[in-house]
């Protein structure tokens, strides 16, 4: 089969991480494609709090100014709401770096503003554009895109034109809760994306509303049985509500209001914390509920793959900590310095496993110990005794809930670099 196109790299989606590689890469000189499926502005299940590392690599990738006039102000301070109770403490603040504190911004928002930054910097955008298939040998991928496939934008458009693409390089920055283009690899799928249906499965739900009283400013974590979420005042005034649900809570939650939409069941057993009734009182709900799932929390970074992968394809942390952007951006920046050096030479199976390698190791060595660390914490907000014990002494010893978000990476700066290693 002949390619009609031609390219160095061509990068899976447009997320904070493919978009943020693209950048990265295209300011380097390497000539890429980044391909979207939908058309932007669109919403996202997502909390959008950007902690303070967020912020600065934002800053490098040219966009932080326009960023910050459209945000929420900054994040001061973080929550706890339970059942019964809430308590509120400092935000730790990020020593080093631009920006003491994190701010929060719709997806809709951060997505349309990281995709014009690469498309200024010459990226060739396919967008709305799917990618279908991938295959063929390092340095020569034969990539399928299918054109206008997004249905909202399109619902009129026939079946979708395909172009046949020729990248030398190409990166998987799909996420991670939808199924993935075809990829034919000799090596097999992460075992993650192919383990049967759980009661420990998570359903993630998000929805805006307006006329909230929430404080601008704070983030709580909402904790309830067999679940967990966040609020906060993002851009506009806009309150984000966003939680994942385990499976067998979310049937249950269904039970107590029968034929009646997902989202609103799980609103109701989110009300059920005081805290979240209370400042949702007198809000109203802009837009539908958004919901995606399973959610599975885990490391999928592979090193010994054809094609590279970055941001929640590479790997993903429970959502509690609310740094999958943050991780898309620095992952962004580990794989564009293998990357861009890759390209400069000839490319064949030896030198990119090498240099994918080299990345999955360092992604592991960065990343690894915060999903260890957010997985202990979703696990002692969703589980009742554990949650109820947890707010005693959080009422006593307000602090700790500081100290938990700087445990979290929340006061990082963004120092990742990559090791020299000659790779
Ligand atoms: C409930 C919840 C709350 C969260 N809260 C926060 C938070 O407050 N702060 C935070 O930092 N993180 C948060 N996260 C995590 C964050 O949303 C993700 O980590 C982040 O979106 C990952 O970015 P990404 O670019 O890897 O993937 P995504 O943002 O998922 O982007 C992937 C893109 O690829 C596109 N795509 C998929 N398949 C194809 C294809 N075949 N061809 C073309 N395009 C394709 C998709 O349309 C999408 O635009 C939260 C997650 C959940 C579930």
């Amino acid at each position: 089969m002949n390619a009609s196109f031609d390219t160095d790299v061509l990068i899976i989606g447009a997320g904070p991480a493919g978009s943020a590689t693209a950048i990265l890469l295209a300011a380097a000189g390497v000539r890429v494609v980044l391909v979207e499926q939908h058309a932007f502005p669109r919403q996202k299940v997502c909390g959008e709090c950007l902690s303070a590392g967020a912020l600065a690599l934002l800053d490098e990738l040219g966009v932080g100014e326009d960023l910050r006039a459209l945000a929420a102000p900054e994040i001061r301070q973080v929550g706890w709401m339970g059942i019964e109770r809430s308590v509120v403490a400092a935000f730790p603040r990020c020593a080093s770096g631009a920006h003491p504190y994190g701010r929060a911004i719709g997806r809709d928002r951060l997505d349309t503003l990281l995709i014009g930054r690469a498309r200024s910097l010459g990226v060739r955008v396919l967008q709305p554009a799917k990618v279908r298939h991938v295959t063929g040998t390092p340095g020569h991928f034969l990539c399928t895109v299918g054109l206008q496939v997004d249905a909202a934008a399109h619902r009129s458009s026939r079946a979708a034109a395909n172009q046949l693409w020729l990248a030398r390089v190409v990166i998987d920055a799909h996420g991670s809760w939808e199924q993935g283009p075809q990829v034919d690899e000799p090596h097999p799928r992460p075992a993650a994306l192919r383990t049967p249906p759980r009661e420990a499965d998570l359903f993630a739900f998000k929805a805006i509303f307006v006329k909230s009283t929430l404080p601008p400013g704070l983030l709580p974590v909402i904790a309830f049985p067999g679940g967990y979420g966040g609020m906060v005042v993002a851009d506009n005034g806009r309150t984000t509500l966003a939680c994942c649900i385990r499976r067998d809570a979310l049937r249950l939650s269904r039970a107590g209001m029968p034929g009646a939409p997902a989202g609103l069941a799980v609103a109701a057993t989110l009300r059920s914390c005081r805290g979240v009734a209370e400042a949702l009182a007198s809000a109203e709900q802009e837009g539908a509920w958004l919901s995606v799932g399973p959610i599975r929390p885990g490391i999928r970074v592979d090193g010994d793959a054809d094609i590279f992968r970055v941001g929640n394809a590479a790997g993903e942390t429970h959502p509690l900590i609310g740094e999958g952007i943050n991780m898309a951006l620095q992952s962004a920046r580990l794989v564009a310095t293998r990357v861009s050096r890759l390209v400069d030479s000839r490319i064949d199976a030896s030198s990119l496993h090498a240099a994918n390698r080299a990345y999955a190791k360092q992604w592991r060595a960065a990343f690894g110990s915060r999903l260890r660390y957010a997985t202990w914490y979703a696990q002692m907000a969703m589980r009742p005794a554990w949650a109820g014990a947890l707010s005693g002494l959080l009422r006593t010893r307000p602090s700790l809930m500081t100290h938990a978000a700087r445990w979290a990476g929340k006061a990082s700066a963004a120092t990742l670099t990559v090791i020299e290693d000659g790779i």
